[in-house]
């Protein structure tokens, strides 16, 4: 396998990096997880674009245009002789020292590596998936804001372990008021009265490629869809609940904290819905 790392493609066993960067001892970067379909990287742009966003946000600037981010990603592709792959792009402040003076780190390192992707099981897709409330709450925006891709991911990774000692893959994450904010990786929405509700990315919440995406989808073939506080009342009392991710792509939720949703299926809209990405997968992206 072969990693790009600031510039030069190398082996997987020599790609190493500094123990003195940033990346490494704060969580000081950001990064991206975009996947390619049979040739086609889904909504490229978008995904340079939100990382480029997530950089200004912590003032990282990144050395090189998007255009050479973008030729670097697809070289590192045809390198792996890649179709279908999870590419995951890094931007580290660079190698500093052990003070959290980012003025000391004078370079970011930038590396991309492109792996085969790792897939929810498909019983998951076709069954539902059962998920419960994080104890964990979603990083509070002035704080820390959700909408930053940051290397920070200890909030949901926390959350993640919530989820694990409940017994499931997911976990709801709240805001520190109550509203919901999004799953640990993954952005939700449910199903209301005819009507797609999802949380608005201002209350806590990556803003994601996916998210954006079933939005546009629902738009195009006339359903209702809007941007809405929720609270864990309507996620109980949804018709129908899914998740969407890069990664997970449109993952149907059929219990939460052990509370049936719907009637316990995934439901006609989530599977009109997996239907039309599926379609938008094959068009929407960058040929290489
Ligand atoms: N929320 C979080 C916290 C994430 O890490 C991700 C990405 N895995 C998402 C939502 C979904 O975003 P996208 O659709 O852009 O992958």
């Amino acid at each position: 396998m072969k990693i790009y790392l600031n510039g030069k493609l190398i082996s997987k066993e020599k790609a190493h990096i500094s123990v003195f960067d940033h990346g490494l001892l704060y969580g000081d970067g950001v990064f991206e997880g975009i996947r390619t379909y049979d040739g086609l990287i889904f909504r490229l742009k978008e995904h340079i674009d939100r990382l480029y966003k997530s950089a200004d946000a912590i003032k990282l600037n990144i050395p090189m245009t998007k255009i050479k981010m973008i030729e670097a990603i697809i070289k590192t592709l045809k390198a792996n002789k890649l179709k279908d792959s999870y590419i995951r792009l890094v931007i580290t402040r660079g190698v500093g020292d052990l003070g959290l003076d980012p003025r000391k780190c004078s370079k970011p390192t930038i590396f991309i590596i492109t792996d085969k992707i790792a897939l929810y099981p498909k019983e998951f897709y076709q069954k539902g998936l059962e998920i419960v409330t994080a104890p964990t709450r979603r990083n509070y925006p002035p704080a820390l804001d959700p909408r930053i891709k940051s290397l920070n991911y200890l909030n949901n990774i926390l959350a993640k372990l919530d989820a694990i000692k409940a017994g499931t893959d997911e976990a709801i994450m709240l805001t520190y008021n109550d509203y919901v904010a999004e799953c640990t990786g993954d952005n939700i929405f449910i199903v209301k009265d005819g009507e797609l509700l999802t949380p608005p990315v201002e209350v806590g919440a990556l803003e994601g490629i996916t998210r954006d995406a079933v939005i546009s989808i629902a738009k195009n073939i006339d359903m209702p869809v809007y941007e809405k506080m929720l609270k864990m009342e309507d996620v109980y009392a949804a018709t129908e609940v899914f998740l969407t991710g890069t990664a997970a792509e449109i993952i149907p939720v059929v219990k939460i904290d052990k509370r049936q949703i719907g009637d316990g299926k995934p439901g006609t809209i989530t599977l009109k819905l997996m239907g039309e990405f599926r379609k938008l997968t094959k068009v929407d992206g960058v040929r290489y």
